[in-house]
């Protein structure tokens, strides 16, 4: 009987560093230390996510009489986010710690200490934080020139649903599809490419 050998477990640690090897996946501007939440895809890489992106729109778009597809702005006029609710909901609870000054989800934290240095009683109420990237059209830098990076695809669907509806010629029911990047500035971005920054 041949010998068992022990299944070595498969951490995330071990499928990033093997993303990197051979070329699929890299951290974002790594020469300069990188960039949390941000990451790079290799020659590989980016053949296999062009060709998940080909097969999804084959199937969803190109194979089917009731979908259509969009290709939307990534900024948008910023009254589309109050609309949908993500100026005042998109937020989560944060919480600061005041001894060295790291940023915390609220529901990482326990009790009175802090989940990075250690330091009683320095943390602050919690606060909401708005996850979206927020930047300035033109050049001033003032609040009527806010836009924000799209946290989701979504939304550059909804607001194109009547130039779609009229000009497309399709009726009631059907769909919309959109593939593109979306941002949210993610307090702790981890667990590799599933938690990120841009994505
Ligand atoms: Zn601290």
């Amino acid at each position: 009987m041949a010998e068992t050998t022990k299944p070595r477990p498969v951490t995330m640690d071990k499928l990033v560093s093997l993303c990197k090897r051979r070329g699929f996946i890299f951290q974002s501007s790594e020469i300069y230390g990188g960039l949390g939440g941000a990451w790079d895809y290799g020659p590989l890489g980016v053949e296999l996510k062009r060709n998940i992106k080909d097969a999804w729109w084959r199937a969803i778009v190109q194979e089917r009489d009731d979908m259509v597809g969009l290709d939307a702005a990534i900024l948008m006029n910023p009254r589309t986010w109050e609309a949908s609710g993500h100026v005042q909901h998109f937020t989560d609870p944060m919480i600061d710690c005041r001894a060295c000054k790291r940023r915390f989800r609220a529901d990482d934290v326990e009790g009175e200490t802090c989940p990075s240095c250690g330091a009683k009683g320095q943390l602050t109420e919690a606060r909401m934080f708005n996850l979206m990237f927020k930047t300035f059209v033109g050049p001033v830098e003032e609040e009527a020139a806010v836009v924000y990076l799209r946290p989701e695809t979504a939304q550059g669907i909804f607001v194109n649903f009547q130039n779609v509806l009229t000009t497309s010629r399709k009726k009631l029911p059907f769909g919309i599809a959109q593939v593109g990047k979306a941002f949210r500035n993610e307090i702790t971005p981890g667990n590799f490419t599933f938690r990120s920054r841009e994505f």
